[in-house]
């Protein structure tokens, strides 16, 4: 099969932003009404960017449901003939995945990842540390000779590795070339980030 153009970063912040407002956060509002968790995540195919499964936090149901599992079970439950190869897919997450979805991401081996929020964003606007947490206590190795400031400078996670690259939107953004471009969707990710204000209140209240 021929390999699918890459998409310009553009491209992708556009479809991050449509499945984002037409699909997640309509699935949010359901979700939190029911005393779930304001995360999900979309798996859009290469190329065009089309939605093929979408999915959000279920943890009342059984608490390792996060939004990003809970899309791959989706996923891998529809026949095979239904859903595309993973390396053939473009995986998005509401927020950077936690230790349990990195690995998750990792073990199904979808290979493209992008998120709208980071670990501190998470933690600042929901009071969920749990994502950095539970790197640092449970991963985070101390190397010979290594200070409490030299372990705490070290990302938590290798963003680009064998199996996975993980970028967020706001790197996205930046290679956007186009001034004009890039000034137009920094607005729609703005508008699409306040979207979610609605379940930072609700987990603040
Ligand atoms: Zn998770």
């Amino acid at each position: 099969m021929a390999a699918t153009a890459p998409e310009t970063p553009a491209a992708l912040i556009s479809g991050i932003v449509k499945v984002t407002e037409e699909t997640v956060i309509p699935l949010l509002r359901e979700g939190v009404a029911a005393g779930h968790a304001p995360f999900g995540a979309a798996i859009l195919l290469n190329g065009t960017l089309a939605l093929h499964t979408a999915a959000t936090n279920h943890h009342q149901d059984w608490p390792l449901l996060h939004g990003e599992t809970n899309c791959i079970r989706e996923f891998f439950i529809k026949p095979a003939s239904e859903r595309p190869d993973p390396k053939d897919t473009v995986f998005f997450s509401t927020h950077e995945p936690c230790s349990l979805c990195l690995s998750g991401i990792s073990w199904t081996a979808f290979p493209r990842l992008y998120y709208l929020f980071n670990y501190e964003d998470t933690r600042d606007l929901l009071g969920v540390d749990g994502d950095i947490d539970i790197l640092q206590e449970v991963f985070r190795v101390p190397a010979p000779g290594d200070t409490k400031d030299t372990l705490a400078g070290r990302p938590l996670y290798n963003k680009k590795n064998k199996y996975f690259t993980s970028v967020s939107v706001a790197e996205l953004l930046d290679q956007v070339e186009d001034a004009a471009e890039q000034e137009k969707l920094r607005g729609d990710v703005k508008r699409v980030r306040e979207l979610f204000s609605e379940f930072n209140a609700a987990a603040a209240a």
